[in-house]
């Protein structure tokens, strides 16, 4: 022997779907997901939007929130017994998050399904743990089989949603379609308004969060607004960059650093967007570097749930009129990757000055615009 054998356990990814109609859904959800990552040996790899559905099946019931947890479990000696010791582990999870015994498809407190277990296809007896709450009043429930994947998820928009957030390339065992494509297939059907994304994971608050629907309120930032605006900051950027970066690493404690020494100094002009309590966008504006004659914007963070929501419009339209009250132009830069802000920009009258490779995450050369716009309130008549 030569010294300490290591054991292996190999891991299947797995993905379960979430849904609740009853009583605090989206509480209970969150709580879910929070047991879903304590489960002995489970590792979570990703967990999508949430989602409002219309009821699919027993339409005579409260809207639904759905989603879909992507899980790395233990493979167990075979897909079988892998699969089946994490369906008992869900059905765990469902009676203890009070889920009680009622017809299949009718209201309930949390549905846990596993949609894909790997590459596996299964059809098997189920042990006695497995068996469904809805045995009870269904007998038909009783004799179902395990099936993985899980049989209706094809035809359900409210699976495929959020699945597609978490794979949208994956062509699920026997399919000849990506999640992606059955997604765009299943809303052409469905129609827009059937699944609706409504939050976002936030890791800070280990919950769904998205907009109360209230006014977002724009507002002086104030030193008690640091470590909030350092995390909508490092949030936000992450989901920004998401796909055109690598992610970055101790990002917080650096852009804590950051807004404590901006908002330190009381010439800075910096700005939170609120949502109830809740800041969800920062915004930070100065003289532009190199030229202190012009502005530059140098922070606009929205956190993603609030995308669309227009707390990114109430922040650049303060950005304008901050701008104006010292500059007649300013300037801003954004990653040449990052589309999505640049039509942002675009959109609010910005317009591309040059592209330049500047070392950013670390020193690797990235190509980034510039964009400059005039900011004078009303331009004043040629001379
Ligand atoms: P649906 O399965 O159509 O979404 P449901 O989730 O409302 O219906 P439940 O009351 O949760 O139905 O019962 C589902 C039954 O199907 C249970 O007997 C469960 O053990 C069985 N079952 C078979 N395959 C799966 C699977 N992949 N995931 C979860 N349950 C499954
Ligand atoms: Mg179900
Ligand atoms: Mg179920």
């Amino acid at each position: 022997m030569t010294g300490r054998e290591v054991p292996v356990t190999r891991h299947v990814r797995a993905y379960v779907g979430l849904g609740a109609n009853v009583g605090d859904a989206r509480g209970t959800l969150s709580a879910a997901f929070r047991a879903l990552m304590a489960l002995p040996g489970a590792r979570v790899r990703g967990i999508s939007r949430l989602y409002r559905t219309k009821p699919v099946g027993v339409t005579d019931q409260p809207d639904f929130l759905n989603a879909v947890a992507a899980l790395d479990v233990p493979a167990g000696p075979d897909a079988a017994t892998g699969a089946t010791a994490l369906l008992v582990a869900l059905k765990g999870l469902e009676r203890s998050f009070g889920r009680r015994r009622r017809g299949r498809w009718g209201p309930r407190e949390l549905d846990l399904d596993l949609l894909l277990f790997g590459r596996a296809r299964l059809a098997i007896e189920r042990p006695p743990e497995g068996t469904p709450l809805s045995a009870a009043v269904d007998p038909g429930a009783a004799a179902s089989l395990l099936e993985v994947q899980h049989p209706a998820m094809r035809d359900r928009l409210f699976v495929l949603a959020p699945l597609a957030d978490l794979a949208p390339g994956l062509v699920p065992p026997g399919w000849h379609e990506t999640v992606e494509t059955a997604r765009g297939r299943r809303e052409a059907e469905e129609g827009p308004d059937a699944v609706v994304p409504v939050a976002h994971w936030s890791e800070d608050d280990a919950a769904w969060v998205g907009p109360t629907g209230g006014p977002i309120v724009v507002d002086r930032a104030t030193m008690a607004d640091a470590d909030e605006a350092a995390r909508v900051h490092t949030a936000s950027a992450a989901a920004s960059y998401r796909g055109i970066a690598p992610p970055e690493r101790g990002g917080l404690a650096r852009r804590s650093a950051v807004w404590q020494e901006i908002l330190a100094d009381p010439a800075s002009r910096a700005f939170v967007a609120r949502d109830g309590g809740r800041i969800v966008g920062v915004l930070h504006l100065g003289p532009f570097r190199g030229d202190p004659s012009r502005g530059a914007l140098h922070i606009l963070y929205v956190l993603e749930a609030w995308w669309g929501s227009g707390a990114g419009q109430r922040l650049i339209d303060t950005a304008h009129a901050e701008l104006a009250r010292e500059w007649d132009e300013a300037f801003l830069t954004v990653l040449t990757a990052n589309a999505r802000a640049r039509r942002f920009y675009e959109r609010n009258g910005w317009r591309l000055a040059e592209t330049l490779v500047e070392p950013h995450f670390g020193g690797i050369p990235t190509e980034v615009a510039r964009y400059r716009r005039s900011v004078r309130p009303t331009p004043g008549p040629e001379r």
